[in-house]
């Protein structure tokens, strides 16, 4: 082992020589005795002893505290200060100086040994430890993550250079504030928790690594930034270790990837894998609501989409995808999903749909905006799509087994006709053709007056004599015959062509009843049935018009309304059919019984005949019940001075019955089917017949 080397500063020789003489006997070497101080800083610079023993009291301008400081300005080493007697004052001054050691003379070889060995042992350490924190302070400084150090009460320790930039906070002021406030995070993801600093720190059991937050700089700027949190145990003292970095840079290329992952790069359209994405939460969607909300997948493809592309070059090809891209989009609701899928195929999906007839009337606003001219490069080309329709029936599972039969209907489209679309479910696609036929069918036989009324006589009970008829209106249909009113009449109602045809009905009705006049006949009313849609409107203000127009006796008109239009918005209605009764029109409540409404409510109702069900006639010879309510009903009736009307008769026991139990009038096959016009003639001129049809039967 190396000898340990010394410089003695001493000016007093023989101690000078006694001490050497100690020393190398305790096995160090003496470099050089100094006598002065100027001749030890000299010496000490010269010789870089491994330690020095420096008496204070030098006998010169310089003594040996000064020395000292000099000394270890230039020069790292441990010094030792010997003295034989020493004053608060120089104890004091000796301390800026960072002595290692301090005897006092006389000392003997023990004491001056132990004070050099922990002297020296101190001075490795010391170099030991500032040469591992400055290559620490390196570390920190040239590490990319930002690091920041703290204890369980929040006091920052380290603060390295890439957190003072990301935190925006230096390192002197970060010393002064708590963690909490240099790292004030948000979560990054709704429903996602965040890293709270100002919660008691000791909670922070658990290490975190990799979390993704938003940090809250104190101007307020929102920096995404990926983090890690350690807790160390060591030595007692717990410490708090967090390492974080910024994130935009990545955010900004994990969005590119996602682009370029979920997007197509033509058309900037999501693509398919992010469509199909869309279609599976749409159908998980339904299966967490249970809700039976439809919704449609719409599956597009170009006609002759390959001569325009090849004609016109491919630069003009993705013009018009893009073209057809934006045209679709500008058709749908924000809501839906346009997809292109490859070449010329788009994929839509709209959700929500109004069930079938929602998905075509979309499909044909999207067929319609692709069919305008596009002009491409100063040529102007047309160019029309076939469609295929899937609507989501509640039990497909995945959305590629709805694309596949989008993709059927699709390749039957284009098979089908070009510049068309297939609906893929048979049963959904006939329910909605049939509705969308019969609207423009009606539409139509209103523009061709195809509609006939048919007349059903009415008779008096007792008498037997024909004293009104019910209007009931007929369709004829070029191709299916006759259409039933009960088929036609709800969608009438639902797409609004109730109105111009229930103005048709009553104007053909009163201008029958002004033929009829003319001919002779009078003393007999016509009913006219109206839907709740007619309320809507002035229909007090339409009637009147009408019979202005022909000039009829008003009371030779009635009109029968259902107890379901009664109950529907009561005030209004009550007004409107007190108009209408003003008017001298006969009011009938129709299908009474069905709508389960008290008569003491339709008290409130302008009302002068009440209409039993047909239903409650049906059984009435069997079902002694419904024998009862009809009973009940026509007492109840008369009770509020309302005529009581029994339609749906067919037989002459139900007559029997109804006549027994006062029913004023009678209306059913067993008299007459509604017949049309000119067939009702013989009733109206020979009225008796009727009534000895019905005293031939009784007697
Ligand atoms: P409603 O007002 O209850 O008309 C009575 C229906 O019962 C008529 O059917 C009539 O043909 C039928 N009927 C009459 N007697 C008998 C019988 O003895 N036995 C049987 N089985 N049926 C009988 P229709 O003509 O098919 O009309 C059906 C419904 O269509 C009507 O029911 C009415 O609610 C509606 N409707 C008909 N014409 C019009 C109209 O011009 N306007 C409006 N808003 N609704 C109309
Ligand atoms: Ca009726
Ligand atoms: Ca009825």
């Amino acid at each position: 082992m190396v000898n340990k080397t010394i410089l003695v500063v001493e000016d007093e020789v023989l101690v000078a020589r006694d001490i050497q003489s100690r020393l190398t006997r305790m096995g160090y070497e003496v470099l050089s005795i100094a006598s002065r101080g100027k001749e030890a800083i000299t010496k000490a610079l010269d010789l870089r002893p491994d330690l020095i023993l420096m008496d204070i009291n030098l006998r010169d301008e310089m003594d040996g505290v000064e020395a000292a400081v000099q000394i270890r300005l230039s020069y790292d080493v441990p010094i030792i200060f010997c003295t034989a007697y020493s004053n608060d004052e120089t104890l004091e001054r000796a301390k800026i100086s960072d002595p290692y050691g301090y005897v006092l003379k006389p000392f003997d070889n023990r004491e001056l040994e132990i004070n050099i060995e922990i002297a020296l042992y101190k001075h490795r350490t010391e170099k030991d430890l500032s040469a591992t924190r400055r290559r620490l302070d390196a570390t920190l400084t040239n590490v990319s993550d930002g690091v920041i150090a703290a204890d369980l009460s929040g006091e920052v320790y380290v603060v390295n250079p890439v957190a003072e930039r990301i935190t925006g906070c230096c390192r002197q002021k970060a010393s002064l504030m708590k963690l909490r406030d240099i790292m004030k995070l948000e979560c990054f993801e709704p429903g996602q928790k965040s890293v709270d600093f100002s919660e008691s720190l000791a909670y922070l059991n658990e290490h975190v690594t990799g979390m993704r937050q938003y940090l809250i700089k104190d101007n307020g700027v929102r920096v995404p930034i990926e983090l890690s949190v350690n807790i160390l145990d060591e030595n007692l003292s717990n410490l708090i270790v967090i390492t974080f970095r910024d994130i935009s840079q990545q955010l900004s290329y994990e969005e590119t990837i996602r682009k370029n992952a979920f997007f197509d790069d033509l058309t900037e359209l999501p693509n398919r894998s992010l469509f199909v994405d869309r279609l599976d939460s749409s159908l998980n969607r339904r299966k967490r609501d249970r809700k039976p909300e439809d919704f449609a997948v719409l599956f597009l493809d170009l006609d002759g989409f390959g001569v325009i592309n090849d004609g016109l070059g491919h630069d003009q090809g993705d013009a018009l995808i893009t073209e057809i891209g934006l045209r679709i989009i500008n058709t749908v609701r924000p809501d839906d999903t346009v997809s292109r899928f490859s070449g010329d195929i788009f994929a839509i999906l709209l959700d929500p749909v109004e069930g079938v007839t929602g998905a075509i009337t979309a499909c044909q606003r999207i067929l319609q905006s692709i069919e305008e001219p596009i002009e491409l490069g100063g040529t102007v080309v047309n160019i029309a799509a076939s469609v295929g329709i899937v609507l989501n029936h509640g039990n497909y599972r995945t959305g590629d087994e709805m694309i596949r039969d989008a993709d059927n209907a699709l390749h039957r489209a284009k098979l089908d006709s070009k510049g068309g679309y297939v609906i893929f479910d048979n049963e959904m696609y006939r329910d909605a053709k049939k509705y969308l036929d019969r609207k423009s069918g009606m539409q139509q036989a209103l523009l061709d007056s195809t509609f006939e009324v048919y007349y059903q006589p009415i008779v008096d009970t007792y008498t037997g004599v024909l004293t009104s008829m019910e209007a009931l209106v007929r369709w004829p249909h070029p191709v299916e015959g006759m259409v039933s009113p009960a088929e036609f009449i709800p969608i009438a109602e639902e797409t609004g062509l109730i109105l111009p045809l229930g103005e048709w009905v009553l104007r053909s009705v009163c201008n029958q009843i002004k033929d009829w006049n003319d001919s002779g006949f009078d003393d007999f009313r016509v009913a006219v049935n109206l839907s709740a849609r007619q309320f809507e409107n002035n229909i007090p203000g339409l009637i009147g018009g009408i019979l202005d127009e022909t000039n009829i006796d008003h009371s030779s008109l009635g009109l029968e309304i259902t107890e379901g239009v009664a109950m529907r918005d009561v005030e209004h209605i009550i007004r409107m059919l007190e108009e209408l009764k003003d008017l001298g029109l006969n009011i009938s409540i129709d299908d009474f019984g069905t709508g389960y409404s008290s008569l003491a409510y339709l008290k409130r109702f302008p009302l002068n005949t009440l209409k039993i069900d047909r239903s409650f006639i049906m059984d009435i010879t069997d079902n002694p019940d419904d024998r009862e309510i009809t009973k009940a009903i026509i007492g109840m009736g008369q009770n509020l001075n309302l005529k009581v009307l029994a339609e749906g008769v067919e037989t002459s026991s139900q007559l029997e019955i109804l006549r027994r139990n006062g029913c004023d009038f009678i209306q059913g096959y067993y008299y007459s089917k509604p017949l049309p016009a000119t067939e009702i003639l013989p009733f109206l001129s020979n009225r008796q017949l009727i009534g000895e049809r019905r005293l031939e039967l009784i007697a």
